[in-house]
């Protein structure tokens, strides 16, 4: 079945708001009566309507995936990675669906929701089928036999900005564990979190395996993180929800996970390709109107090439026209956070090369932040420390390299960052000496078996590849 039954609504196109839970393999009403409208961030109108999910939907949830636990976990790995196979496969073949329902909701572009948010979760996907299959769950370390068992029950709650990504970054490691799922997706997009369902479901998941509530942070999500029945909480969002998440993990000495914000550095090194190095940093901020955590929102350009940064940098951010390749942010809490972030950039020196606080010339709907380029950033202030989560990026400039390192390692975050030089063999010296979990060289390519995650307040734990499997996996020896 796949789920439109039940509450099930049109929307726009493709799109669709079912009005129910997916709890142990059915599509049920909700236990209480609230709805949270889905917004489209384009028209400022009402796509669909999904149910705010209480304690109780996410106990009867909880409950649902520890009975499916002793199941999934006995289920051999190679048939684990099959289900998974066939979950990538109906992935592909409900592409313009996925495109769409992102498109919607978060406001993506149509070419980004398809290339980005559609087709990179569907190679993560793919790489856990191909992990899970190759995977040694079971070894003989000398006189003992070594097993790798699933954690239990996992909680997981994701945020709006990749809104499938992050749902299937710890979904699929965590079934190719073998372990079973409660999902809360973020409120502002929860459709692309239940059309996922709806293909876990298609793909012959057995009932319980795989849980979603939708519902708000404070309650379903609060919930979830704090019920007993919960084994691992795995949580991707702001630091400050984090903290909380791990604070309450902490007390019943429970196993988290947190991927949370970042304000990553793209250092461009004296002998690098400045206008390869800026093009591809704006790109990098850009996209997805700058809410990504691993944006490299900090470019750090030398003296004798700062200025010729800001010009590259100025031309390439008009790239970005608003309503075209500039998206919208998630909503208008969203935007007036960005707004305030770069008025406040103004207000502790920063000149304004590019954008600003207004709103794109001729837009009055849609939650549109302009394309903005700080020159002239200090290190210290507000802008150049907290991650904005929009469209903003900061240029500067460093006398040295050891100069260059302290101002890349200066925050409290370390998601990720960048590093370009002639010399290959110098960038990876310099990448090396960052506080921070993940370095493109060059550019980089996104590669999903790439462990990603945070050094310092950016997170705990790895996703992604056999690290990310890791975190979902507990280990027991038996010695003979
Ligand atoms: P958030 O942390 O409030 O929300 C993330 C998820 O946590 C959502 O599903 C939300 O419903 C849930 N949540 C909220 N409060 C909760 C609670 N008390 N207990 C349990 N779950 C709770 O993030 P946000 O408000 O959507 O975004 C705010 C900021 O967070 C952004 O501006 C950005 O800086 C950061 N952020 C980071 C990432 C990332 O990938 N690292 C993603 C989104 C947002």
């Amino acid at each position: 079945m796949d789920g439109t039954a039940e509450g099930g609504q049109d929307t726009r196109g493709a799109v669709r708001a079912r009005d129910a839970q997916y709890i142990d393999g059915r599509w049920r009403p909700a236990a209480g009566g609230g709805r949270i409208d889905v917004v489209d961030p384009v028209t400022e109108k009402v796509i669909g309507q999904v149910p705010a999910g209480t304690a109780e939907d996410v106990d009867t949830a909880v409950r649902a995936a520890r009975a499916a636990l002793p199941g999934w976990a006995a289920t051999p790995p190679a048939e684990r990675a099959a289900v998974l196979g066939a979950v990538r496969d109906l992935m592909v073949a409900r592409r313009a669906e996925i495109a769409a329902t992102v498109t919607a909701e978060l406001g993506a572009p149509p070419a980004f929701a398809t290339a980005v948010h559609t087709d990179m979760p569907t190679a993560v996907m793919g790489s856990f089928a191909a992990i899970a299959a190759a995977y040694t769950f079971e070894e003989q370390v000398g006189n003992s036999r070594v097993f790798q068992e699933p954690v239990g029950v996992v909680g997981a709650i994701t945020p709006w900005n990749y809104p499938l990504h992050q749902v299937v970054a710890k979904a699929a490691p965590a079934l190719a564990a073998g372990c079973t799922v409660v999902l809360k997706p973020a409120e502002d997009t929860p459709l692309v979190a239940q059309l996922f369902a709806a293909i876990l479901d298609e793909a012959g998941l057995p009932a319980g395996v795989f849980n979603l509530v939708t519902g708000l942070g404070p309650v379903a999500g609060q919930a979830l993180a704090e019920h007993p029945g919960v084994d691992l909480v795995s949580f991707t969002g702001s630091t400050a929800v984090g903290r909380q998440i791990g604070a309450t993990a902490g007390a019943a000495v429970k196993r988290v996970a947190l991927e949370l914000g970042g304000k990553s550095a793209n250092v461009i090194l004296p002998g690098a390709d400045l206008a390869r190095a800026v093009n591809v940093g704006i790109a990098n901020v850009f996209a997805n109107s700058g809410q990504t955590c691993s944006a490299w929102t900090r470019m750090l350009v030398d003296a004798a090439r700062y200025d010729e940064a800001v010009e590259l940098a100025v031309t390439a951010a008009a790239k970005y026209v608003p309503g075209e390749r500039l998206g919208p942010v998630v909503n208008a809490k969203q935007r007036e956070r960005v707004r305030g972030y770069i008025r406040r950039g103004v207000a502790e020196g920063g000149r304004i090369v590019a954008g600003g606080p207004e709103a794109p010339d001729g837009m009055d709907t849609g939650y549109f932040v302009r394309p903005t380029v700080f020159a002239d950033v200090t290190p210290g202030t507000t802008i150049a420390q907290e991650e904005i989560f929009g469209p903003v990026v900061v240029l500067m400039k460093y006398e040295d390299e050891a100069d260059a390192l302290r101002i890349a390692n200066g925050t409290v975050y370390g998601l990720a960052g960048a590093v370009w030089g002639a010399d290959e063999a110098a960038a990876v010296a310099f990448a090396r000496r960052m506080d921070t979990g993940q370095v493109d060289i060059n550019g980089g390519r996104f590669n999903p078996l790439a462990p990603f995650g945070g050094y310092k307040q950016s997170g705990v734990g790895r996703e992604l590849g056999v690290h990310g499997l890791a975190e979902y996996l507990q280990t027991k020896s038996l010695q003979f």
